[in-house]
């Protein structure tokens, strides 16, 4: 079983001391390493932002993609080989913000990747301006007088768009963050994790002592994740009460399985060398 040390890199994370990033970095770790993923196949993608260097401090295949394209790079991988566990992280503001017509597509589709987002509503890496999570009437930098639009709701779009995996994690539990990334790795088909991150330099209001008085377990409640009902009602719970886990799942063919062209083997293992292109190319003379 390969250990959460393997897969640590010698360099040491330059995050804030006390931020969320480092508890999201731990369960990733814990979730590769309970799942004994072979690290030469599994490969992890960021975006722009604090997020965004999840990919450079674990110890296995690392993409550090553009601003908000961490998903649609990841469907690229997972297309030309598909047998690679493919995860992919973002903030709030890359995957939420520039990335959600990528996130929208990529859920319809139900492609065979693990999405974590760490959504702390906030931009952290630029100092701490509103994000699309951003709670209205939050005080930022960019928002002197209080943010005016209505934050996106990543859940409810989540359960819309057609993710089959959808849930939400708090970085201050570990454990059971590690858990809930883990079962959406083994899942088959698209997954959402969202995962309340404080943000401890520019978000002074969503803390951790916020955030513990609110967070409740959904397994406490014996939540039934197949209900899609249900999972919206969950879904819109915030306020004093603010529900984290498992808040819908269900099982549908993914996309790469409805790829004849890749269904008995990935694309880089097909042999190109004989293929005679050349009708084609005369089309484009
Ligand atoms: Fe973490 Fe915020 Fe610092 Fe970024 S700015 S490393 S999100 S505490």
């Amino acid at each position: 079983m390969v250990s959460t040390d393997e897969l640590t890199t010698i360099e040491k994370p330059t995050w804030c001391p006390g931020c969320g990033n480092f508890s999201i970095l731990a369960a990733i770790k814990n979730a590769i390493s309970s799942l004994n993923l072979e690290p030469h196949k599994t490969i992890l993608l960021g975006g722009i932002g604090c997020s965004a260097k999840d990919c450079q401090w674990v110890k296995i295949y690392g993409f550090h993609t553009l601003h908000g394209r961490p998903v649609a790079v990841a469907e690229g991988v997972k297309l030309a080989n598909n047998r690679l566990n493919v995860i992919a992280a973002s903030g709030d503001g890359d995957g939420y913000g520039i990335g959600i017509g990528h996130f929208i597509h990529a859920m319809r589709r139900n492609i065979d990747i693990t999405y974590i987002v760490h959504n702390n509503q906030v931009y952290g890496l630029t100092t701490g301006q509103a994000s699309p999570t951003s709670e209205r009437g939050f005080i930022t930098k960019s928002t002197p007088n209080g943010v005016i639009e209505n934050p996106v709701d990543p859940l409810t779009l989540a359960i819309t768009g057609g993710a089959t995996y959808v849930a939400r994690g708090y970085a201050g539990d570990v454990q059971h963050l590690s858990k809930l990334i883990a079962d959406g790795i083994a899942h088959k088909g698209f997954a959402v994790i969202d995962i309340l991150q404080p943000c401890v330099t520019f978000n002074r209001v969503n803390t951790y002592d916020w955030y513990n008085k609110r967070v409740y377990k959904l397994e406490d409640q014996k939540h039934d994740f197949k209900d899609k009902r249900r999972a919206y009602a969950k879904a819109e719970e915030w306020g004093d009460k603010i529900p984290i886990g498992l808040f819908y799942k269900a099982e549908k063919p993914t996309f790469e399985e409805l790829i004849p062209q890749i269904k008995e083997k990935p694309l880089v293992e097909h042999d190109v060398r004989n293929i005679d292109i050349s009708k084609t190319l005369r089309e484009f003379v």
